[in-house]
């Protein structure tokens, strides 16, 4: 099937309220540029380089979102023109992206990325963290970034039960934040969880935002380097 068919029927089965994030990482811009040509015009990659260099060579009306692990001393080469950045986990790169974003004249919306996985290596905040960050006076004083929500990525498992239990728990924590922190921000509203394997359970469960790549582009061959 053709990239704007699979984005079609993906958009098609999505509720209005949320966001189709196409995951292009390792896809290169002739290929983007199918969905592109489709109307779609937010893309997530997961590579700081990977990102830029895609920057450069697209048209400008795309949202760009960094939606990888993101090292506090790359922030600055994203910081121009980033639209959403999903995966802070920590207040030391909240702090980096608050000053390059001040640089830059400009304020960068955020997600605080939680750790739901059953796998220690996947990147996130506990709970307990989670509140730690957002009872703090460093956060309440940054004034050059936006916590637009939460991210968080389910154990890759064929155990749809296990998925869902995962979704559940950081929708809940969602929403208490949510009331607790951000009762006063109806800017913080999204809950980007849901990939090309999850993301029917992930809406189900209150996902704003799925990140879906495979499902769009095809499968991706990594280069070894
Ligand atoms: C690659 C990636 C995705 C998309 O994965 P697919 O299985 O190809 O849909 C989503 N989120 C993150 C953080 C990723 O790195």
């Amino acid at each position: 099937m053709s990239i704007q068919t699979n984005i079609q029927e993906i958009k098609s089965s999505l509720p209005p309220h949320v966001t189709l994030v196409a995951v292009s990482k390792t896809h290169p811009v002739e290929v983007i540029m199918e969905a592109y040509n489709a109307g779609h015009r937010i893309f997530g990659e997961n590579k700081v380089q990977e990102l830029v260099s895609k920057y450069e060579g697209m048209p400008k009306d795309i949202e760009w979102h960094l939606i990888g692990h993101l090292q506090s001393n790359k922030v600055k080469y994203i910081a121009a023109f980033v639209s959403l950045i999903h995966s802070v986990d920590s207040i030391k790169l909240l702090e980096v992206i608050d000053k390059e974003a001040q640089k830059h004249n400009r304020v960068i919306d955020c997600l605080l990325q939680i750790h739901i996985a059953s796998e220690e290596t996947k990147f996130g905040l506990s709970a307990d963290e989670l509140e730690e960050l957002l009872s703090s006076n460093d956060f309440k004083e940054m004034k050059n970034i936006r916590v637009v929500g939460l991210m968080g990525m389910a154990t890759f498992t064929d155990n749809m039960a296990q998925v869902r239990m995962e979704f559940k728990f950081l929708n809940n924590l969602f929403k208490s934040v949510k009331e607790k922190y951000f009762a006063d921000k109806p800017w913080f509203k999204e809950l980007s969880m849901g990939m090309s394997s999850d993301y029917a359970v992930a809406v189900e469960e209150g996902s704003t935002m799925v990140r879906i790549g495979s499902n769009i582009f095809g499968h991706r061959n990594y280069k070894s380097n």
